[in-house]
């Protein structure tokens, strides 16, 4: 398999008031150390709960933010080692689709403009051969040419992801990351757009990385999973074996929290004790050992390495052979 994107030991931490007048500045770790490698044409799935720090590490790809350290490798080429000017032909190539569409969409422009700035921008197109090409990615998402003319406002949230997801496409890019592109939207039109990226990965040659904050929803569209818990990849494995068969606890937590639509097959709530810490005061060893069924001494000492289980499912575990007691999924 061919790699497209390699990320290596990226780090970033971010600043935080001492809260009182005097007290001193805390640091919170948001992103730790975190690797992966992203293959050509594959969907790899980023889950974990809201501040986790899997949007910090779209944007840190990306460089809409600056990471502390760490390597993004993007056809092989550093990223982090670019200047603005080095990176311009580059952002070409990667795309983002966000979580909110409608505040990423301006409201004063027509859809038709939305979509065709990226084109414009990039000296792709003009004139008639711009807008024949807007329409053409219109009707793709599932639109019409009697949008073109249209504002944001007057469109509901799914066709606003649609939308979002023609300007993203609009320059071709080989790398697309979704930053929860349907926690917005209704259950059913989840389904409808996560179908749609589906659909279009194929046929525009797409990679994902496909950011959610729940296994579900990433379940039909990821050929693999990253797990991620307090800035740090905990689980990182196939699909289809980190769903049958988890090796960290906190994905198999995650698991015991999906919920089942069968009424007769009520589930056991998560497992996992109290809230997610403060990432400016994470525990030591282990981040996950207060929460953790399966903790023991060495747990709350050291740092356990992300390494492969068998079958390249890697998990940050020293237990990770006992994982499955609790699962109720
Ligand atoms: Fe739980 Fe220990 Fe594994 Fe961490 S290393 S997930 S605390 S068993």
């Amino acid at each position: 398999m061919e790699t497209l994107l390699e990320v290596r030991d990226l780090d970033k931490s971010f600043r935080g008031g001492g809260g009182l007048p005097g007290s001193p500045q805390r640091r919170m770790q948001a992103v730790d150390r975190v690797s992966f490698t992203l293959f050509k044409g594959e969907t790899l799935g980023l889950v974990g709960e809201s501040g986790c720090g899997k949007s910090t590490a779209a944007r840190l790809i990306l460089r809409l933010l600056e990471a502390d350290g760490g390597q993004v490798l993007f056809r092989g080429q550093d990223l982090l080692q670019l200047s603005p000017r080095q990176m311009r032909p580059l952002r070409r190539d990667m795309q983002m689709i966000f979580q909110d569409p409608y505040s990423s969409l301006n409201p004063r422009m027509k859809i038709g403009d939305i979509v065709g700035e990226p084109l414009r921008i990039h000296n792709l197109a003009k004139g008639s051969q711009l807008k024949d090409e807007v329409i053409r990615l219109l009707d793709r998402v599932g639109l019409t040419e009697e949008h073109f003319r249209r504002y944001p406002h007057e469109f509901s949230g799914g066709q606003r992801q649609r939308i979002g997801i023609a300007r993203a496409l609009a320059v071709r890019p080989s790398l697309i990351i979704a930053d929860e592109p349907v926690s917005a939207l209704d259950l059913s039109i989840q389904a409808q757009v996560v179908n749609l990226l589906q659909d279009l990965q194929q046929e525009f040659a797409l990679t994902y990385l496909f950011i959610a904050h729940d296994l579900s929803v990433i379940e039909h569209i990821s050929d693999r999973v990253a797990v991620m818990y307090l800035g740090r990849i905990v689980e990182l494995a196939p699909a289809e074996a980190l769903y049958r068969a988890p090796r960290h606890p906190y994905s198999e937590a995650l698991l015991n929290a999906v919920p089942v639509p069968d009424p007769a097959r009520p589930r056991n709530r998560p497992f996992v004790k109290g809230e997610v810490p403060s990432g400016f005061n994470p525990p030591p060893g282990c981040h996950f050992h207060p929460r953790c069924p399966y903790a023991q001494e060495i747990c709350g000492q050291q740092r356990p390495p992300l390494e492969d289980k068998g079958n390249h499912q890697f998990a940050a575990c020293f237990f990770s052979d006992q994982v499955g007691k609790f699962r109720t999924f």
